[in-house]
């Protein structure tokens, strides 16, 4: 399966004992996406971290960035549990916040069988939720953790590598990166804005349309960012923005028209790619 692509699907024994399963899922999963290289820069393989090195567990050789990678038997739900709340508050805004990387394997062929990274631009306030301390009775008594909630990230900010077992090609996984790294240089508050919107874009869920449609969403922006009296001007600028990037087209008195790669509406297909 597979036939040239050199990444692979099935996990290699950890080479040594360990005393939990999950440390030693934990293991297998690293070595196994270790090899699957990076998708920033298309490196073929990734490095380690240190253990317990405080942000990320591997690390791209050629253009460092750094990857969190978290995995489960079968699929994600709408949430994945994370570090300490408070931590994560404050890395949001940190430039060596890693990426997301998030990983389903089958525990019983022992193969992955769906990975795809969040890019650490689309961290925003609004995805981290806090958790109820736990209980007195537990070992970090009152300690907060957080969840990261899957629903509020943008198609576009999940970047498909693995799909059922079948790989996209790199040249796809690039290009959706490459399309969203303009995040990137953005303030935390400017890049919630934007998300935000292209959230709402999203929800209209077709790729043609109105500045009406947006102002649909204007309730749930207002909610996610209460002290703006603006909600309507800051989405017109969003839309300004987004049309820079290439995200979306105007078309003309009010009408707008998404702009972006194939790739981005519809999951990062292989080789899907428009007009490039
Ligand atoms: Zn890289």
């Amino acid at each position: 399966m597979q036939g040239d692509d050199d990444r692979p699907l099935g996990f290699e024994e950890a080479p040594v004992h360990f005393a939990s399963g999950s440390q030693k899922a934990r293991v297998t999963t690293e070595l196994w996406a270790r090899r699957i290289g990076c998708p920033s820069c298309g490196a073929p393989t990734l490095d380690p971290l240190p253990n317990n090195s405080p942000v990320g567990d591997l690390r791209c050789p050629a253009c460092r960035e750094e990857y969190e990678l978290k995995s489960t038997k079968g699929r994600f739900g709408p949430r994945v549990a994370d570090g300490a709340y408070a931590t994560m508050i404050q890395r949001l805004a940190a430039r060596n916040n890693p990426h997301l990387m998030l990983l389903s394997y089958d525990p019983f062929s022992r193969e992955a069988t769906d990975l795809f990274v969040v890019p650490k631009h689309f961290f925003v306030l609004d995805l981290i939720e806090e958790r109820k301390p736990l209980a007195p009775t537990a070992r970090r008594a009152g300690w907060i953790g957080c969840n990261i909630n899957l629903s509020r990230v943008p198609q576009s900010g999940r970047i498909i590598l693995l799909r059922d077992r079948q790989w996209m090609s790199r040249e796809s996984i690039r290009a959706q990166w490459d399309s969203t790294v303009f995040l990137r240089d953005r303030t935390l508050e400017a890049r919630g804005w934007l998300l935000a919107v292209m959230k709402a874009v999203e929800a209209i869920g077709r790729p043609s349309f109105n500045l009406e449609d947006v102002y649909a969403a204007e309730s749930r922006l207002q909610a996610i960012f209460p002290h703006n009296r603006n909600v309507r001007p800051k989405i017109r600028q969003q839309l300004q923005v987004l049309r820079d990037q290439g995200y979306l087209e105007f078309v003309g008195r009010g009408a707008y028209r998404l702009g972006a790669p194939d790739a981005l509406l519809a999951g990062a297909l292989p080789g899907a790619r428009r007009g490039a």
